[in-house]
């Protein structure tokens, strides 16, 4: 194993606590520091603040041994040799990434700088981050020789973020210098020897001794632009599958089955080609919008962004129409909701669709049974339990006496529900899938009424015969249904 590197690590949220213990997994001595002075507290306690496969073990495997926690900064910086910056980069005005909180750590950091240290950005930053953290270092009084600047971004998933770091697809280094390009190699070094992999009880991937992880070194331009670029083509990818998938229900396709014909393409590939209520979480909106400010900065114009996120926006409201166009009209229906995260395997809730979808609704005058395995805390904050949204413990509890069962998420448990108990206790056998968990066909067997997205609705019960319904002149019975709700809401107005 290569000499551990003292680490500092500014932010503890999904990346800054899942690199620190991953950094100490790989034999590396590892300071966090927080401003929330509670999560610190909580982190130092044993506590978990967020929900992450595999965190609670390498938290208890290394707490206090390899990763310390805290919130003095100047400390942990004397103390390390890279210092990591992971705090949030969330979207500001016109699109451009807010970079104050960055701003604030390395200015904090230059003031506690005497020797010479390497400063890394993890957190997701426009193009030319480094060069501005290098004049506020400089700015703040820091000799030039006293620091580097090197974008290493960070590419895990929530979800499967612990797994994602320790084996990476592609370790990014953007230093512009040979120095600060050598500290990094040494950190990652027991990921691309291998040494990791071949460790007892090393944590299993994609990754072994013999095909260890893969470190490129760029500038540092060009790695912040890897970041960006990547978060957006998997973007354009989602939002490409959700337009083939209105398409394709136009014409009676099933995008399950085009998305799968076209990922056997090796060079198309199936991984974010599923159809459903688009892309949401605290990176891939924020990111598109950045990257799209970033081309504008240098007099481009990234059109094909723009549509990337209109068609993503769309989605919330082709989904929205399919739960109205199934329950005629909304005002005064009960509806189960399962999932409230915006992905599965994570409790995150920022820029969830499901969050947007519900809001409609409730707007529209549903009530709301809501279910979600991890993520109802988090919800309760930005949708508090009242007389139009309540919270259940387990799916059936939530689509009991409901008018339609809702999947806003793709947790796995969602697509293994007991049918049989589930239409015995929603009132109407109705299910509106915004994750395509189920084949249609099988709902149809069950007895269900099932939309989903890039499919054709497939229909049971007394209104027409069972199966796809589909009305003569290729007029789709959405369509008529909205028109309908349509006359009845204007009339409602009128009246
Ligand atoms: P987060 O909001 O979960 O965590 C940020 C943490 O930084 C918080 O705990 C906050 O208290 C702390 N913080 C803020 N200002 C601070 C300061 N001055 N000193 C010390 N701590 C401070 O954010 P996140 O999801 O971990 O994302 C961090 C960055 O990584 C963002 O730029 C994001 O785009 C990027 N990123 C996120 C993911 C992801 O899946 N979440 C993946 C790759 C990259």
């Amino acid at each position: 194993m290569p000499k551990p590197v003292n680490i500092c690590v500014v932010g503890s949220g999904y990346v800054g606590l899942v690199a620190s213990v991953c950094f100490a997994e790989i034999g590396h001595s590892v300071i966090c520091v927080d401003n929330d002075q509670s999560k610190v507290k909580l982190l130092q306690d044993g506590g978990v603040p967020i929900y992450e496969n595999h965190l609670p073990e390498l938290l208890q495997k290394h707490l206090s041994v390899g990763v310390h926690f805290t919130s003095d900064l100047h400390a942990a910086v004397e103390q390390s040799e890279a210092i990591f910056i992971a705090v949030g980069t969330p979207q500001g005005s016109s699109g451009s990434a807010d970079l104050s909180y960055v701003e604030a750590v390395v200015c904090e950091i230059a003031q506690c700088v005497d020797s010479y240290k390497v400063l890394v950005e993890k957190s997701t930053v426009p193009v030319y981050t480094n060069e501005w953290i290098s004049q506020c270092m400089i700015r703040y009084g820091v000799t030039r020789h006293l620091f580097d600047v090197v974008s290493n971004p960070e590419f895990l998933r929530e979800g499967t973020a612990i797994i994602d770091f320790l084996h990476p697809d592609r370790i990014v280094v953007g230093a512009n210098n040979e120095r600060s390009a050598e500290l990094l190699r040494r950190i990652y070094e027991p990921l691309t020897n291998g040494h990791y992999y071949a460790a007892d009880g090393a944590l299993p991937g994609s990754l072994t001794a013999d095909n260890p992880a893969k470190l490129l070194v760029t500038s540092a331009q060009s790695a912040e632009l890897i970041k960006h670029a990547s978060n957006a083509f998997l973007a354009l990818k989602i939002s490409f599958i959700n337009a083939v998938a209105t398409l394709a229900e136009t014409v009676d396709g099933d995008i399950e089955d085009i998305a799968a014909g076209m990922g056997l393409d090796s060079r198309i590939g199936t991984k974010f080609l599923r159809a459903g209520l688009g892309y949401g979480g605290s990176c891939f909106p924020k990111d598109v919008a950045a990257f799209s400010w970033v081309a504008q900065q240098q007099g481009l114009n990234f059109q094909i962004l723009e549509e990337v996120r209109k068609i993503n926006e769309n989605q919330q409201d082709v989904f929205f129409n399919k739960v109205r166009s199934a329950l005629w009209t909304l005002r005064g229906k009960k509806l189960a909701a399962l999932g409230l995260a915006f992905k599965g395997g994570t409790d995150d809730i920022r820029e969830s669709p499901a969050i947007v979808i519900l809001r409609k609704l409730m707007e529209a005058g549903c009530t709301i049974v809501a279910y979600d395995p991890v993520a109802m805390d988090k919800t309760k904050a930005v949708l508090p339990p009242s007389t139009s949204m309540h919270y259940a413990s387990d799916p059936y509890a939530a689509a009991a006496d409901a008018d339609a069962l809702l999947i806003l998420t793709d947790w796995t448990n969602f697509g293994c529900l007991d049918l049989a108990r589930l239409k015995e206790t929603l009132r109407f056998p109705v299910v509106v899938d915004g994750r395509n968990l189920y084949k249609p066909s099988y709902m149809l067997e069950h007895g269900f009424t099932y939309a989903s997205m890039g499919r054709a609705t497939t229909h049971t019960g007394s209104i027409g015969k069972e199966g796809k319904r589909r009305l003569p002149g290729s007029i789709r019975i959405e369509t008529l249904v909205e028109g309908l709700e349509a006359q009845t809401d204007t009339a409602r107005q009128e009246a």
